[in-house]
């Protein structure tokens, strides 16, 4: 353990995932495809590295993928982005977060976080020693909690980390949510560091709504996201940060110190594929009825399930199986059912609000083929039998 919260420690992911190649048990735990992005992507970046692009890369990205990132945010969302003064490419979204985090907070600082969080977002507030203040989601439904956001924040919040669609709970922020969050950032005169790298996985009737395009945000909001869930590429780590052009120059500094640039051959590629539409339309609509094979899978083996709208993770409280603690039922899973998951625990800060009303919660990845699913669902079964 490097911080005494916990927070910076061994990755839940990669624990789950050692498990799972020891067991041989089906991995629903780490989230990551069983089946790689588009050929044509593929075959950009082999043309990246023939052509010679395998040297360092600027720091702050090449000129092409920086300009397709603008594109794509105003395409998509009408957002207004200068690709020379207000993008940052970074190595996955990861480093965006942490680097803006780093960037932004110290000691003395709070870091306001909706809980359960990403991990990455908790270890990077510990790594700049700044205090992470974690506000729960409703336990039922796990929603937005307005006044308890409200409560959290004082003189001393600098910042507040949304991410919409949410890992690990599949919920997609709706618009009156996330005009509550920017009525407090704006009070607060806090910055807001918004993840979205699921932006593109949304189902049903859920619309992703970036928080900088809400009025008067987009000059305290650092936006994040990713190639590597939208473009099944989840190994390259190409991701990206943009915002106003005095922010996205202190991230730049620390990011010089943390990688310096990132990923040559992967970015020219990632440009082409940013204004591919359909590839991600097609993930989607793919994801949507593959989430709903685990979620009946999972409701017919016992679990309670909150059917989610985004990202590709579903979570199920063991509870009514019988199971309290989520964490015990993930160790011993893969000899149960030959199925491994990811405790919600871990996304929750030790003995909080929310580690309780979670304890008894298991996420899983819907991002698994039908096949592989349907094995994984029949294996469950066997919980009840
Ligand atoms: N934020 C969230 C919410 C995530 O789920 C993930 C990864 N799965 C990341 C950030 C990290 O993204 P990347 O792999 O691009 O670093
Ligand atoms: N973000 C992925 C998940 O939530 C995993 C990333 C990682 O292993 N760090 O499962």
């Amino acid at each position: 353990l490097l911080s005494d919260d916990g927070a910076v420690a061994q990755t839940i992911f990669a624990e789950m995932t050692v498990l799972a190649n020891r067991t041989g048990a089906i991995n629903l735990g780490q989230g990551f495809p069983d089946v790689d992005g588009p050929g044509a992507i593929k075959e950009a970046a082999k043309a990246a590295i023939d052509a010679g692009r395998n040297q360092y890369a600027p720091g702050d990205g090449v000129p092409e993928l920086r300009r397709a990132v603008a594109d794509h945010q105003r395409r998509r969302y009408g957002l207004d982005v200068d690709p020379d003064t207000e993008v940052l490419v970074t190595t996955g979204a990861t480093e965006a977060l942490t680097a803006s985090i780093l960037a932004l907070a110290g000691p003395g600082d709070e870091v306001v976080t909706l809980e359960p969080f990403y991990d990455s977002h908790a270890a990077a507030i510990a790594m700049a020693g700044a205090t992470h203040v974690p506000v729960p989601l409703t336990a039922e439904g796990l929603r937005l909690d307005a006044a308890a956001l409200r409560a959290a924040v004082s003189p001393r919040t600098r910042m507040i980390v949304v991410n919409t669609p949410h890992n690990p709970t599949g919920t997609v922020l709706t618009r009156a949510e996330l005009e509550q969050v920017a009525a407090v950032a704006r009070e607060a005169d806090a910055v807001v560091l918004t993840d979205e790298v699921y932006e593109h996985l949304v189902y049903d009737d859920a619309v992703h709504v970036p928080l900088a395009t809400l009025p008067g945000m987009a000059g305290r909001t650092l936006t994040v996201s990713s190639s590597g869930k939208t473009f099944s590429l989840t190994g390259w780590k190409v991701g990206w940060v943009h915002g106003p052009a005095p922010l996205i120059t202190a991230v730049r500094t620390v990011k010089q110190f943390l990688s310096y640039s990132s990923g040559a051959p992967f970015q020219p590629a990632i440009a082409g594929a940013l204004a591919d539409e359909e590839t991600p339309r097609a993930l989607a609509a793919s994801l949507a009825s593959r989430r709903d094979l685990l979620c009946d899978g999972l409701e017919a083996a016992g679990f309670d399930v909150v059917r989610p709208q985004g990202t590709y993770f579903v979570i199920a409280d063991g509870a009514p199986l019988g199971f309290d603690d989520g964490h015990e039922l993930c160790r011993r899973l893969p000899d149960l059912a030959g199925v491994v998951g990811v405790p919600v625990s871990a996304f929750c800060r030790a003995g909080s609000t929310a580690a309780e009303s979670m304890r008894s919660r298991v996420r899983f990845t819907f991002v698994k083929r039908q096949d592989v699913l349907a094995d994984a669902v029949g294996r469950l079964a066997r919980l009840t039998s």
